[in-house]
């Protein structure tokens, strides 16, 4: 017997469902649904900027129109900011962050000055200017009050644990075939944003704590986040928390072969439902994907 599962599906608020994001739901739920398990309806609105309580309604009620039902009370991460505060300021006391006070444009400086910035899936990383800065400039800067983010120091966290993870468990497939175990490369995009200079955290501090704090056990999301596990999988390690096993799935892709985005409004579940698409239509279109 498969043992049960807690699934969750996780969209920011920042408009309302496509085909894309259905399917990642659909597929969370099937999972949740088979094992005997629970199916969770996380909200991610840190971003206050671009997220609009009027969007989180819309997705409540596109889930609600397929049919996909979820489990329990729908969490909002805007109401979590203080725990997501207190894990940062953790991390902080233990030497495993620091402030960065650079500007988009003086990274931009930085890495065209470098022979070889390091590079990401998604092109050069951060350079790692503001760790190597002396303590009386960081705490200078500090007390003058200049705006900051702060990041993960990846050497500390690696440094800092006894035996860092060995990788993540793949039951799916990521955007290369990869699956099973995925050997651990956490400086795959360097040293992440924690704590946004803007809203104070960040979407990787704030999926890793939830993903514990609600029990989640198989994280199914798009393959466009495979990257980004590697350095989740360490903010688990050094928060202490077990780790979850991961599907990544395909992204549906327009028939150009682009993945679907906010441009591809012919495939939002409000102009599917508006021209007379059927919720049973739509998730036969979901399966067909598989
Ligand atoms: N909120 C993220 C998104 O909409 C998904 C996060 C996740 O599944 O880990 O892309």
């Amino acid at each position: 017997m498969t043992q049960p599962e807690t699934t969750r599906f996780a969209p920011s608020p920042t408009g309302g469902l496509h085909l894309g994001h259905a399917y990642s739901a659909w597929l969370a739920r099937a999972a949740a649904r088979s094992s005997g398990g629970r199916f969770l309806l996380r909200i991610e609105d840190i971003d206050t900027g671009r997220c609009r309580a009027e969007y989180a309604a819309r997705i409540i009620d596109e889930l609600q129109w397929l049919g996909l039902d979820w489990d329990g009370p729908v969490r909002y991460q805007s109401q979590h900011m203080a725990t997501y505060r207190s894990e940062l300021a953790a991390l902080t006391a233990r030497g495993l962050t620091y402030p960065c006070f650079c500007t988009r444009s003086e990274i931009a400086d930085e890495i065209a000055r470098m022979q070889s910035a390091p590079q990401g899936p998604e092109g050069p990383l951060y350079p790692g200017t503001c760790r190597r800065l002396d303590e009386r400039t960081r705490a200078s800067r500090l007390a003058a009050g200049t705006p900051h983010a702060i990041r993960l120091d990846i050497a500390a966290c690696l440094r800092t644990l006894a035996t860092a993870p060995d990788g993540f468990l793949e039951t799916g497939r990521g955007p290369g075939g990869e699956s099973g175990l995925i050997p651990l490369q956490p400086g795959t995009l360097g040293d992440i944003v924690l704590g946004r200079r803007d809203v104070g955290v960040s979407y990787h501090l704030a999926v890793v704590i939830d993903d514990h704090d609600q029990g989640v056990t198989l994280v199914t999301r798009g393959e466009d986040l495979f990257a980004a596990t590697h350095v989740q999988r360490l903010l688990q390690a050094v928060l202490g928390f077990s780790a979850p096993r991961y599907r990544h799935h395909p992204l549906i892709r327009d028939a150009s072969g682009r993945r679907l985005a906010k441009r591809d409004q012919a495939q939002t579940l409000a102009a599917l439902r508006a021209s007379g698409v059927s919720p049973a239509e739509v998730l036969e279109r979901l399966r067909l994907n598989q």
